[in-house]
């Protein structure tokens, strides 16, 4: 049983360098705070580590303790399981350091990086990881879930990226993990989430590409849905795999490069990104830019840097956030006409739902790691969103609709790292009985009590 009360701070503060924040501090409720809003959760103590040593620190206090403890790294993963009730936090988000080595192509991250400061070090050099689609979202939690971008399908998931990481264990022990040490832990990092440790430091394997691609958003109005869904179907399994497409269902932002008329109006827009040479770039993408008059096109040339924040805008914290998502087997005809129903009645303008398209080198890699489903290319991702502290009934009721309208269009298969709290059926989903047996295996090596259990959980 966890103590809710009566942490015996000092303790701790004796052998931690960083700041220990109770609720009487000023800075505690930014601190226990998550991006999505709708998690309201009181920690008894956020132990912001300065480095590995407070990590080994905080853990064998929390042990000691009977601590329920959280794992912060950017702070974005949905179910919010970055804070907690009465626990400890350990709270990562100010280790953000990112060393290149331009020579072995190699980045060094410390845990509370965001993509944005791995893209910044990384360009530099003409070099990247494949990150995610949001430049503040983590690469923590995002990268020990897999973690898929506009990168993926050249370079396969971040984690099919990762070269080793250094992890401080249930039982406070630091350890390396890599594909020639403590191998059965690097298997289940890559993809199992936090459930093993905690991550003190990755590295990673860099690959050419920018500083410049070409890529932005295509507009086109909602009756153009079915279309444009049937035209997709078709032609992203031959396009190319230095082309990434995002399609992407919401109301038009009232943004300047919005025609008027449309605004707050329901569209259908494709994210496009392709990161190859530029000639062979513009002809990629041709059929995709010429398949129908667009209400608006906003592809160019751009630094990839400015590409990967290119939606950051509509992402930031503090707004009530709903989601759920599914692999679904392709874009049926059944399939398109549930989209475009609920494309017509989507409740928030805050909202968007998405079909990401994957395969390629995320497809083709080695399947050696907990990272599942790699063989299914069309990902639905609903991200229901509407301010805070506002009803929330009728958004969730619209999220629900879409998703139950597309389960015949699924096997039940998810994403980890898209899961909400949706029950120990739904991250069996995410891995499948076999890769799911396996992280029991190596969860009852590494955690046996459970201690990492804020997450997507792998009961020992
Ligand atoms: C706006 C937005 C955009 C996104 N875009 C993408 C995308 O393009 N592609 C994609 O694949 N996913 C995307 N995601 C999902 C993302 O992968 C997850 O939310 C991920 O968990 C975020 O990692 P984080 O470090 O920010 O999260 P956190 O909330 O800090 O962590 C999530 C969980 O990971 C574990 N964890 C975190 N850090 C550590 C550590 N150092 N050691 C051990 N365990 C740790 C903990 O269990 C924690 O609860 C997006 C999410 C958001 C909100």
């Amino acid at each position: 049983m966890a103590i809710t009360t009566g942490i015996p701070v000092n303790e701790l503060r004796s052998r931690f360098r960083g700041a220990l924040i109770t609720p009487e501090d000023e800075r505690y409720e930014a601190a226990a705070a998550v991006w999505n809003g709708s998690i309201r959760r009181r920690p008894a103590l956020v132990a912001r580590c300065t480095g590995t040593a407070d990590v080994i620190a905080a853990v064998g206090f929390a042990r000691r303790h009977d601590l329920l403890v959280a794992v912060r790294g950017g702070g974005h993963n949905i179910a919010g399981n970055a804070t907690c009730d009465d626990g400890l936090v350990i709270d990562l988000s100010g280790l953000r350091t990112v060393r290149v080595d331009p020579v072995s192509r190699r980045a060094y991250v410390d845990p509370g990086c965001v993509w944005g400061d791995v893209d910044n070090e990384t360009q530099t050099f003409g070099l990247a990881v494949p990150g995610g689609i949001v430049s503040t979202t983590g690469v923590a939690g995002f990268t020990l879930g897999g973690g898929f971008g506009h990168l993926t399908r050249r370079f396969g998931f971040a984690s099919d990226n990762l070269v080793g990481a250094d992890v401080v264990t249930a039982d406070a022990r630091f350890l390396h993990a890599s594909a020639t040490e403590n191998e059965d832990l690097f298997w289940a990092i890559r993809g199992g989430g936090g459930n093993f440790g905690v991550v003190t430091a990755f590295e990673f394997r860099l690959h050419e590409a920018g500083p410049e691609v070409l890529g932005g958003l295509i507009f086109h109005p909602a009756e153009r849905a079915p279309s444009l869904l049937r035209f997709l179907r078709d032609y992203l399994p031959s396009s190319s795999e230095e082309l990434t497409v995002f399609t992407i269902m919401r109301k038009a932002p009232a943004a300047a490069f919005v025609p008027a008329q449309f605004h707050g109006q329901p569209v259908i827009a494709n994210l496009v990104v392709h990161s190859g040479d530029p000639t062979q770039a513009e002809r990629d993408l041709d059929p995709l830019r010429t398949f129908a008059e667009p209400l608006v096109d906003l592809v160019g040339r751009r630094p990839y840097t400015a590409v990967q924040a290119l939606t950051d805008a509509s992402w930031a914290p503090g707004f009530e956030n709903y989601w759920k998502s599914d692999y679904v087997v392709g874009i049926p005809e059944g399939a398109i006409d549930v989209l475009t129903e609920h494309l017509a009645t989507i409740t928030s303008p805050l909202s968007d739902f998405k079909i990401a398209y994957l395969g390629g080198a995320a497809a083709r890699l080695s399947d050696d790691s907990a990272l599942s489903h790699r063989n299914l290319c069309f990902l639905l991702n609903i991200n229901t969103r509407w301010p805070l502290g506002t009803a929330s009934a009728a958004h969730k009721e619209w999220t629900r609709s879409l998703f139950e309208g597309m389960k015949p269009f699924s096997e039940g298969k998810v994403y980890v790292n898209f899961l909400m709290d949706e029950g120990q059926d739904r991250v069996r989903a995410a891995y499948g009985p076999e890769k799911y047996e396996r992280l029991v295996a190596i969860k009852r090596r590494y955690d046996p009590d459970n201690v990492f259990r804020l997450n997507q959980n792998v009961k020992p």
